[in-house]
This record gives C-alpha cells, sequence and structure tokens, in this order.
C-alpha cells in the first residue's frame, strides 16, 4: 500500500509552480470539501485530507525540496526537518491514537525487531539421488558478520556514541497512510538507534562487514523443490548486539534423466518388444539403488504399469517409503533383417487367419464398430 503521490494527487507536473499548485488546490478542495459531499462524506474527508497534506508540502519551499529528494520517507515521524507533523491540525490526535492501538505505544518496543539482522535465503541445487538419500553439502553464503575492529560498536571509542536524534533511539519512524500508520527504518540511524562520531574506519560505523561465510548443510533424505531449511542464527549478524537472522537454504531437485518424481513415487517408461510382450520375461529396470529385475507377464499391452513396491524415495516426514511405477512401452522393431521380415510375415499370416481373431481381441472389436458405422 504505497502512499500516493503528492503531484498526483494535485494533477499536476514535478516542475509546476507555486501559482499552479494553489490553484489546483483550491479546484480540488472546494470539490472534496466534507460540507459539499454530505452524501459520501467519509470518503470526500479521506480525499480533502489528502489533498490538504499534499497542498502543505508543495507550498514550503523546504519541505517540497525534501519530498522531492527523499519521498514520504522525507515526513516520517520527527524527520520533517523542525516541525515535525506538519500536516497537523487535521485529526492529528485521532491519528495518534490509531498510532497507539496498533503498535501498542510507540517504536520503542520494535527496536529489537529493526536491528536483528536480515534473514538470508540461498538456493542448492541437488541431484534426485542426493535429495532422495541426502547429503551434506558446502554453500557460499554472501552475509554481514560483526566487524573485528569495533566489535560490532561502529566506533572506536564508545564515548563517540550517541542517541539518534531522529527516532530517538527507537530505530524506526511512523509514517501515515489515511487511517494506517506505517513503521519504517530510520533513515537517519538505519534502524540502529544511535549515531556515531567518529565511524570504524573498517565497517564505517555499521559494526558490520561483509563477508562470504562458508557453511557445511546437512540436506535430509526426502527433501523436494520448493522444501527449505532454516539454519537458525545463520543469516546477517544483529547490530548493537541483537540476534543475527536465520540462513534458509531453498532445495531445488534437478530434473532426472530416467525418473520422474511424484512425491515420494518415482515413475520411468519401460521399453519392450513385442515378443518379450506376447510371450513374458524379465528385464532389468534401474532404481536409485541399483538395478533390479522386473518381471513382464505373458501378453502384456503397452501403456501398462508395473509397480515395484518400496523403490521410490522415502519420506522426509517418517519412515514410508514411495513406490517405483514402471510403464510399459511396446516397442515396434525397425531396421528389419529380411530373415526379420520373413518371420513376422508369417507370423502375421496366422494372426490374421480365420481364427484370428482371437488373437487380436481389441482390433476385432475396434473393426466391428467400424463396420457398423459404414
Ligand atoms: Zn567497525
Ligand atoms: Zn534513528
Amino acid at each position: 500500500m504505497a502512499k500516493k503521490d503528492y503531484y498526483e494527487i494535485l494533477g499536476v507536473g514535478r516542475d509546476a509552480d507555486e501559482r499552479e499548485i494553489k490553484k489546483a488546490y483550491k479546484r480540488l478542495a472546494m470539490k472534496f470539501h466534507p460540507d459539499k459531499n454530505q452524501d459520501d462524506k467519509a470518503n470526500a474527508e479521506e480525499k480533502f485530507k489528502e489533498i490538504k497534506e499534499a497542498y502543505e508540502v508543495l507550498t514550503d519551499a523546504q519541505k517540497r525540496a525534501s519530498y522531492d529528494q527523499y519521498g514520504h520517507a522525507a515526513f516520517e515521524q520527527g524527520a520533517g526537518g523542525g516541525g515535525g507533523g506538519g500536516f497537523g491540525g487535521f485529526g492529528g490526535a485521532d491519528f495518534g491514537d490509531i498510532f497507539n492501538e496498533f503498535f501498542g505505544g510507540g517504536g520503542r518496543g520494535q527496536q529489537q525487531t529493526a536491528s536483528r539482522g536480515n534473514d538470508l535465503q540461498v538456493t542448492i541445487t541437488l541431484t534426485l539421488d542426493e535429495a532422495a538419500k541426502g547429503i551434506s553439502k558446502e554453500i557460499k553464503v554472501p552475509t554481514l558478520v560483526e566487524c573485528d575492529v569495533c566489535h560490532g560498536v561502529g566506533t572506536e571509542k564508545p564515548s563517540d556514541v550517541s542517541t539518534c536524534p531522529t527516532c530517538h533511539g527507537a530505530g524506526v519512524v511512523q509514517m501515515r497512510q489515511g487511517f494506517f500508520a506505517v513503521q519504517q527504518e530510520c533513515p537517519t540511524c538505519h534502524g540502529r538507534g544511535k549515531v556515531v562520531k567518529n565511524p570504524c574506519k573498517k565497517c564505517h560505523g555499521d559494526g558490520r562487514v561483509e563477508k562470504t561465510k562458508t557453511l557445511s548443510v546437512s540436506i535430509p533424505a526426502g527433501v523436494d523443490t520448493g522444501n527449505r531449511i532454516r539454519l537458525s542464527g545463520e543469516g546477517e549478524a544483529g547490530q548493537n548486539g541483537a540476534p543475527a537472522g536465520d540462513l534458509y537454504v531453498q532445495v531445488q531437485v534437478k530434473q532426472h534423466a530416467i525418473f520422474e518424481r511424484d512425491g515420494n513415487n518415482l515413475h520411468c517408461e519401460v521399453p519392450i518388444n513385442i515378443v518379450m510382450a506376447s510371450l513374458g520375461g524379465e528385464v532389468q529396470v534401474p532404481t536409485l539403488d541399483g538395478k533390479v529385475s522386473l518381471k513382464i507377464p505373458a501378453e502384456t499391452q503397452t501403456g501398462k504399469v508395473l509397480r515395484l513396491r518400496e523403490k521410490g524415495i522415502r519420506s522426509l516426514r517418517g519412515s514410508a517409503i514411495g513406490d517405483l511405477y514402471c510403464h510399459i512401452i511396446l516397442e515396434t522393431p525397425v531396421n528389419l533383417t529380411a530373415r526379420q521380415k520373413e518371420l513376422l510375415t508369417e507370423l502375421g499370416e496366422t494372426l490374421n487367419s480365420d481364427k484370428g481373431s482371437k488373437h487380436n481381441p481389441k482390433a476385432k472389436s475396434f473393426f466391428d464398430k467400424v463396420k457398423k458405422f459404414f
């Protein structure tokens, strides 16, 4: 919910002069004056307030300059260059109550949240095998760690540290958006609540420095794309001794050449020839634990699915193991020799003989239906 641009509210260009702004304000204020909009008073009041606020900022040279440079952030609590709540006089007290309701009476209680280190997220890409069996992997994470020169204080002399004048140590400032109050990090101290006079040369007063950390992450067996592993306290260092954020490792599992994963089950295609399909037999099929033998029953049709129990993936939670589904594909022989053609021709003749229909029940039923249609 972004606050509306003051220039947009008044419908003037960014280079509008004072006369133009006044004219626009007068026109809009007349239009939305609550007394003139008795049937939709609440909405008109809201609009009127918006217009007044925009007008007050854009006709004050100093405020306008700050707004042009920093946007709405320029008018967060106390940052308004001297005047403070420059939009007073229009229900300011009511807004104060709303602040208290929403945030339990000011920003001070929020300080810890503001200075706790940020959470970080990295993506780790695993093969299906690694995801199924679990693995320990090293990851490199660019992060912020406590500065070893000032030990997180931001300066080498503790007497150089003073309370931030903008947020009075809260680390956050509040801004209004209609009836809602929104808290933001203090632009002066960046959430620290303190300012330092002679900042540490290494961390420039932030108390933290950039560093690439190498971490060993233990990936549990059974993870899948979309799973997140949380490493508590491995995010960015906190400020002023506040706790560090967390590191989230987002799991991405690569496509496998043979297997398709569906939860804990695996699927694969197994091509067999017409002889195997007709007479039955055994084929070797791959699993994540090596090859196993799969029995093909006689008269297997294409598309048949044979299940190998517990040859899938062990569940991340619990001990259940998924199954491997083998989808049988009948492969028509290609590159036939003369002899093979001869044998197939002979076979074909017997299949199409008088009693042939009993060998091809599907084909017979199909052609019977065709006959009925035409
Ligand atoms: Zn430092
Ligand atoms: Zn501050």
